[in-house]
């Protein structure tokens, strides 16, 4: 699942090479990928058509073009990319929308094997969808309040990686980028967060910008050749990972072994030594 540093690499990829352009045809090529647009894909196509995109936003996973008062809105689920490239290029068998524009440039291919991603048309969505209201701010928004934050995850009674994992709680935030950061701050991922000092969740916060932030220099962190960014290229983030994929092998900070604990139909990793399993910890 791609998290918050691979859809903003694609974000900014789509700022630099869509933004300001009209766009001349829409084709839905899969209904599948335009499931969550209600009125259906002649709705979408005429939506779109003929408006220009105004720029680019993101909150956690979800990004969206604002064109006018409605927005493009996109979920890239497991394996959904935003391609822009040569408009004479074949149609590859997994391009679910293709979008043209009327400079004759670039177009834009919105290509999905695994058909999990989605996207819509959001009325009067440019600031925001509403449909992702519910969805809390991210750490790299401006929108994004600690103060807030740390005491509705003091209020829950769970784990403080499940909390991590809520998007209604923080967004953004998965499973790759939540075992990195609580690596960093040495908790244990099962610790309770009503157990938690607020220096504690600020530092883990800190840390999760801070990972963010390394991984978008890197492109993002592609465990598949699936993650790229609008041109395609995948990131290399994966090479900077300190616990996340790497059971058995030795911490980079006290060489006791990486264990992996099964998580949410998931894997959990940390360290033994540095992330002591609490006494009385919450799944
Ligand atoms: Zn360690």
């Amino acid at each position: 699942m791609p998290e918050l540093p691979e859809v903003e690499v694609v974000r900014r990829g789509l700022d630099k090479f869509v933004v300001g352009r009209r766009i001349e045809s829409v084709q839905v090529l899969h209904p599948r990928a335009i499931r969550r647009h209600e009125a259906g894909a002649a709705d979408f196509a005429a939506r779109l058509t003929g408006r220009t995109i105004d720029g680019t936003r993101r909150r956690g996973k979800y990004l969206w073009l604002p064109v006018g008062d409605d927005a493009l809105l996109a979920h890239l689920g497991m394996s959904g990319q935003l391609l822009v490239g040569p408009p004479d290029v074949p149609v590859s068998p997994h391009v679910r929308v293709r979008f043209t524009f009327d400079d004759g440039g670039p177009d834009l291919r919105f290509t999905d094997q695994r058909t999990f991603g989605h996207l819509l048309v959001a009325a009067d969505g440019a600031l925001l969808p509403p449909v992702i209201a519910h969805i809390a701010p991210d750490p790299l928004e401006d929108a994004f309040d600690l103060a807030r934050l740390t005491a509705r995850m003091r209020a829950r009674k769970t784990g403080i990686k499940r909390a991590l994992l809520d998007q209604s709680l923080v967004s953004g935030v998965g499973n790759i980028y939540a075992d990195e950061a609580l690596w960093r701050v040495k908790l244990h991922w099962a610790r309770a967060t009503d157990r938690l000092r607020r220096s504690q969740i600020a530092d883990l916060m800190a840390a999760v910008a801070g990972v963010f932030g390394e991984a978008l220099k890197d492109g993002g962190t592609s465990f598949d050749s699936l993650y790229v960014d609008v041109n395609g290229e995948s990131g290399y983030f994966d090479r900077s990972l300190n616990v996340y994929g790497r059971a058995s092998e030795p911490c980079r900070r006290c060489g006791a072994l990486i264990r992996r604990d099964p998580f949410m139909n998931r894997s959990s990793y940390s360290c033994p030594v540095c992330q002591p399993r609490p006494r009385s910890g919450r799944w």
